[in-house]
């Protein structure tokens, strides 16, 4: 499970803590939802205001290694994008473009290490509807754009 939602990925984290046949990644904003956090096989937990660069390098720093050594037959992405500036309820402090980069870096890694995988949308609360939906439709345009073509 990688659960890039702003908020803990705490329910997976619960369901599976006993279960060592799923790893649970979730990367999340510290000071967001839920204030205590359930244990997952690992957390990043970032700063308030993380934004593209930070957020960004810490992703490619973790999830190709991970997937090396887990070796996961299945990848759950959860691509929530709460992790957006404008998002009401997030705290980080990605833009759109680095959001979208978040996406690319995940289904790319995916691709390139041959682990089939699927993507559930996650959160999105920022006031201007547009910026959900687009971050959203950016997701599955990238997945159109790696995988089918
Ligand atoms: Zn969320």
């Amino acid at each position: 499970m990688v659960d890039l939602d702003v908020h803990q990925g705490n329910g997976t984290a619960e369901i599976f803590e006993k279960d060592a046949s799923v790893f649970t990644f979730s990367m999340h904003g510290e000071h967001n939802y839920p204030f205590v956090k359930e244990k997952s096989d690992l957390d990043i937990a970032l700063p308030n205001a993380c934004g593209d660069e930070e957020y960004l390098t810490i992703l490619k720093n973790t999830l190709p290694e991970l997937i090396q050594v887990q070796k996961p037959d299945f990848i759950f992405y959860l691509s929530g994008v709460d992790v957006i500036a404008s998002d009401k309820l997030g705290k980080l402090a990605l833009t759109p473009q680095g959001c979208k980069e978040r996406d690319r870096f995940v289904l790319q890694t995916c691709f390139d290490l041959q682990v089939p995988m699927m993507c559930s949308m996650g959160g999105g609360y920022s006031a201007d509807i547009k910026i959900i939906l687009n971050a959203h439709a950016n997701t599955y345009r990238l997945a159109q754009e790696i995988f089918f073509s």
